[in-house]
C-alpha cells in the first residue's frame, strides 16, 4: 500500500512524487506511456535531443520554480527568438522595432507606436472581445493579417473571432529591439535533455511504465490511499457529460544530412496556405552542438500539424473557450466529490499551462496535503 498513487510522470507528477517523497510519503508512479517525461520527453537522434512532443523552452518569472529546476539540470544560455515566414517574407518574434521596421519601414519607436494607434482606430475597437479584435487593439491590422490571422486558425482551427483574447496576450509587443519571445527573468534548456532532469526529479522513486491507469482503475486505487491523476479529466470520467476538446499535433520528424536547414530553433509559418504551423530544428536549442561542445554534421527538424484531437489522440492544447470553460467546470464538480483523487496539470485541470507554472501549482498542492 503506498500513501500516493501518481498518474503520469510529466511535470506535474514527476513534482509531486519529488516532493512528497521528500516529505517522507510513499509514492508510486505510473506511466502509460514507455518512458517518463510526459510531453518534455527528449529523445537522442544523431547527438541531438529531439523534443518528441513539441519544443519546450523553460521560461519564468518565478524565482521559487527556477531555483527548484536547478536541483535537477544545469539550463543553458538558450533565449527563444523565433522567426516568422509569411510567403517567404521574414519577420522577427515577438512583435518588436525589427518586426515593425520591416512591416512598414518605421524607425522610431514614437512612429510604430502611432501607426499601430491609427489602425487600431481604423479598426474602431475599444474593448477586445476576442482573438482578433485582442489582436487588432495590439498591433494593428497589417500584422494581424500577415503574421497572426493564418497562423492562429491553423493553430486552433476556428476562426479568431471565436477563439479567446488570452491567447494572444502570451506573445510580448515591444517598442524596442528586443527578440526576446518571452517577458521570463529566466530562460534555458536543460543541458542534457528534459528526459534527464526529470529523471533526476523521479530518483529514487518507484515507476512504471506503459500501463494504463484508466483500464484498470480499481486496480490500481486499491493500491494508494490517494490518487494524483494528471490525465485529461474527461478521460477519468469516461466522457459521461460529453468530451472536452483540445488540439493535438502531429509531427514529422526529419533526419537531414547536412548541418544548417533554417538557422533558428523555430520558424513559424504564419500563412494560412502552409499546412504546417512550424518547423522546429532541435540542434539550435543547444547551439548546434552536441554535449561535448562538437559542431554537428546533421540536422533534424520537425514539421507540426495542427489537428482537431479525436479519441485515439494524444491532447496537447486545451481549448479554453467559453463552450469548454463551461463543461470543465461540470467535470470539476464531479472531481471534488472523489475527494481520494487530486486532478493536476495541463490536462487534469485542463489549463493552458507553461511548465513553469505546472511546477508551482504542483508545489503549491503538495504543501496543501502535507
Ligand atoms: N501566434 C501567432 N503567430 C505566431 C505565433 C503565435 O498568431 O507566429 C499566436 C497563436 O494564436 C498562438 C498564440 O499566439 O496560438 C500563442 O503562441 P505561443 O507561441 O505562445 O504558443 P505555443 O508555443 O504554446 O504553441
Amino acid at each position: 500500500m503506498f500513501d500516493y498513487l501518481i498518474v503520469g510522470a510529466g511535470l506535474f507528477g514527476a513534482t509531486c512524487a519529488r516532493e512528497l517523497t521528500d516529505a517522507g510519503k510513499t509514492c508510486l508512479v505510473i506511466d502509460k506511456r514507455p518512458h517518463i517525461a510526459g510531453n518534455v520527453y527528449t529523445e537522442q537522434i544523431e547527438r541531438i535531443h529531439v523534443h518528441k512532443y513539441g519544443a519546450h523552452i523553460f521560461h519564468t518569472n518565478n524565482k521559487q520554480v527556477w531555483d527548484y529546476v536547478q536541483r535537477f539540470a544545469t539550463f543553458n544560455r538558450f533565449t527563444n527568438s523565433p522567426v516568422a515566414d509569411y510567403h517567404g517574407e521574414l519577420y522577427s518574434l515577438p512583435f518588436n522595432m525589427y518586426t515593425f521596421n520591416k512591416m512598414w519601414g518605421v524607425v522610431m519607436p514614437e512612429e510604430a507606436a502611432a501607426k499601430i494607434e491609427k489602425q487600431r482606430k481604423a479598426a474602431g475597437i475599444t474593448e477586445p472581445k476576442n482573438l482578433e479584435e485582442q489582436a487588432i487593439s495590439l498591433v494593428g491590422t497589417d500584422i494581424y493579417e500577415k503574421l497572426i490571422k493564418g497562423y492562429t486558425q491553423k493553430q486552433w482551427g476556428r476562426p479568431c473571432n471565436e477563439l479567446p483574447a488570452f491567447i494572444i496576450k502570451r506573445l510580448p509587443v515591444r517598442l524596442t529591439f528586443d527578440n526576446n519571445y518571452f517577458n521570463a527573468l529566466y530562460q534555458g534548456i536543460p543541458i542534457g535533455g528534459y528526459t534527464k532532469m526529470v529523471a533526476n526529479m523521479l530518483d529514487g522513486i518507484g515507476v512504471q511504465l506503459g500501463v494504463d491507469y484508466l483500464a484498470d482503475k480499481a486496480k490500481w486505487d486499491g493500491m494508494a490511499e490517494k490518487v494524483i491523476f494528471t490525465g485529461p479529466i474527461d478521460a477519468y470520467f469516461n466522457y459521461c457529460l460529453g468530451n472536452l476538446e483540445y488540439r493535438s499535433v502531429r509531427f514529422e520528424t526529419e533526419v537531414l544530412n547536412k548541418p544548417n536547414f533554417q538557422g533558428n530553433a523555430a520558424v513559424n509559418y504564419t500563412d494560412a496556405e502552409t499546412p504546417w504551423t512550424r518547423i522546429i530544428e532541435h540542434k539550435w536549442f543547444e547551439f548546434g552542438k552536441d554535449e561535448n561542445g562538437n559542431d554537428l554534421p546533421k540536422t533534424v527538424i520537425s514539421r507540426e500539424f495542427s489537428s482537431e484531437w479525436k479519441p485515439g489522440d494524444e491532447p496537447y492544447y486545451p481549448v479554453n473557450d467559453e463552450k469548454n470553460s463551461n463543461l470543465y467546470q461540470a467535470y470539476k464538480a464531479l472531481a471534488e466529490k472523489k475527494p481520494k483523487v487530486i486532478f493536476g496539470g495541463r490536462l487534469g485541470e485542463y489549463k493552458y499551462y507553461d511548465m513553469d507554472q505546472v511546477i508551482a501549482a504542483a508545489l503549491k498542492k503538495v504543501n496543501e496535503l502535507v
